[in-house]
Formats: structure tokens, C-alpha cells, sequence
């Protein structure tokens, strides 16, 4: 990118922090062929249709089976401590680890997990974590604490500082588990001219050992059969994000799904599930 559209962009950055000093702009998203209200280069969430008290899993396709007990805790005893889940069919078959609400404001990739919880796979194994950063998904907040973000702190570190630590132990549970795929749930909200669009994207950084996937959802990308608007693919992922350091360290596929905050949270949370479903799906999971 050009150092001037960066300047440019971190000058629009500091308008839309100072409250009442940008003008909401319709902008033209050609990605989506739609028109979007936005304050500087932020979208403007239209107003929440759904609660997270409100939300039930058999709205969104799923069976229900009641609250779940957490199957562990990572980084227990600390106040980012954060529970994560096991879905298990009971059923030989492969793992999938999801996880979610790793920055807080991006409310539909958790509010999807926390449905997700309702899931039960016909084979294989789903590790949820539903809130990566729980102190951002109670704080409705990108980061983990002041300006720490989870998503640029990987592969962590055990001495580090609140996120760091927290990294470490996310990077750990997913090598431990060892995952067929991650599918790592986002969203997105900016709209620069000249730079990748994250909305309605599928991040991957290289598709080695999800090949086929890969060009099954390329597929249902062409045949716009995924989501409420069809889904693209953007590469790579940001580095010493977990999509960043998986896939080049670790070696284990990873997508990171980004719906876009400018339209409804009902329709996010139903594109966020139903990208999990066809993945579980291809697996023969679901
Ligand atoms: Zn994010």
C-alpha cells in the first residue's frame, strides 16, 4: 500500500474517534454492489435486530441439547480465563476447532458460537471456543486490555503480557488438538479505496491440507450459494494473527471467516453459521 493512502487512512482513523466530527457518507461497496452508511471509514451498524438473550439455536438450523458444561478452561484462574467446549458425536471422525469473539466488537462471530453450542455433529469432534478475548466480549471491545490485541500476538508468549499469555494458550490447545481445520469467526467494518475489502471474506493464508475445501467453497463462492451475499476469498492473513502463524508454523488450515458489520446482526450470525455447517458438512460432521 502507499505510504499516502496509509497516512490518509490513519488521518480517517483519528476522525471517526473524535465523536461528532465525521459525517455519515453513503459509500458504494462494488464487492457487494451495495451502498452503506459510514462514519470516516467505519461502517455504521444498523440497529441490533436480535439480542444475545433473545438467541436460539433452533433458529438458525440447529438442534438444541440444552447448556453444556464447559469441557476445560484456558487460562484458568486468570481474569481472562475463558471456557471451551466439546461437541463430540460419540462418532470416529475428524476434529474441527472453532473458535470466536477474539476481538469483542465483532459481536456476530461470537453471538454464532454461543449458538454453536446447540450443534451436534454426526461424526468426529468440534472443539468451541466461544470467546477467545472474554474480557473484549463483555467489554464489546477489540482488545484484551488497553490497546493489546489477541489477533496480532501470536504464537503468544507465557511471560507476556494479558494477551500474549492468552495467545500462548489458544496456539497450545489448537497444536494439541491438532485439528483437521480452524475456522476462526470475525467480522469486519472498514472500507478503504485501494485496500482489500474484509467484508464478506474468507481469510486464508495458504490452502496446504484443505485443498479440496478450498475449492469447494471457491465453488460455492462462483454458484453464490453461501451466505446472504456470496463470500470471496482474501490472502494472507495479517501477520502474527493466529490465520498468520497456524498456517506458517503451525501447519494446520485455518479460514478466518469476516462477515460485514453494515448489514443486519440476524443475517451475520446466520452467514457465520451456516459457513461453520457447510465446513462440518464437507467433513461429513454435520
Ligand atoms: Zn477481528
Amino acid at each position: 500500500m502507499k505510504k499516502t493512502t496509509h497516512i490518509l487512512s490513519l488521518l480517517l482513523s483519528l476522525l471517526i474517534i473524535l465523536p461528532g466530527q465525521a459525517e455519515v457518507k453513503n459509500i458504494y461497496i462494488p464487492d457487494l454492489d451495495q451502498s452503506f452508511p459510514f462514519a470516516g471509514i467505519r461502517v455504521q451498524e444498523p440497529p441490533d435486530d436480535v439480542t444475545m438473550e433473545s438467541l436460539d439455536a433452533s433458529d438458525y438450523g440447529l438442534l438444541v441439547m440444552g447448556e453444556k458444561e464447559p469441557h476445560y478452561y484456558l487460562e484458568k484462574g486468570q481474569d481472562t480465563q475463558t471456557p471451551v467446549y466439546l461437541l463430540d458425536s460419540g462418532k470416529p471422525g475428524p476434529d474441527v476447532y472453532i473458535l470466536a469473539g477474539t476481538h469483542g466488537d465483532e459481536r456476530a462471530g461470537w453471538y454464532a458460537a454461543h449458538v454453536l453450542q446447540g450443534l451436534v455433529p454426526i461424526a468426529g469432534r468440534v472443539f468451541l471456543l466461544p470467546r477467545a478475548n472474554i474480557l473484549g466480549c463483555q467489554a464489546v471491545n477489540r482488545h484484551v486490555k488497553a490497546s493489546q490485541d489477541l489477533n496480532r500476538a501470536y504464537p503468544g508468549n507465557q511471560k507476556g503480557d494479558e494477551s500474549q499469555r492468552l495467545a500462548h494458550a489458544i496456539y497450545q490447545d489448537i497444536l494439541r488438538v491438532n485439528p483437521v481445520l480452524v475456522l476462526d469467526l470475525h467480522e469486519a467494518a472498514v472500507f478503504t479505496q485501494g485496500r482489500d475489502f474484509l467484508g464478506n471474506k474468507l481469510i486464508f493464508t495458504n490452502f496446504t491440507g484443505m485443498e479440496e475445501l478450498f475449492f469447494d467453497l471457491l465453488t460455492a463462492y462462483e454458484e453464490a450459494t453461501l451466505g446472504r451475499k456470496p463470500f470471496g476469498f482474501v490472502s494472507p492473513g495479517e501477520k502474527d494473527s493466529l490465520n498468520d502463524v497456524l498456517s506458517n508454523q503451525g501447519g494446520i488450515p485455518i479460514l478466518t471467516v469476516e462477515t460485514f458489520r453494515g448489514f443486519p446482526l440476524s443475517h451475520r450470525i446466520q452467514d457465520q453459521v451456516d459457513i461453520v455447517l457447510h465446513c462440518l458438512r464437507f467433513y461429513g460432521m454435520y
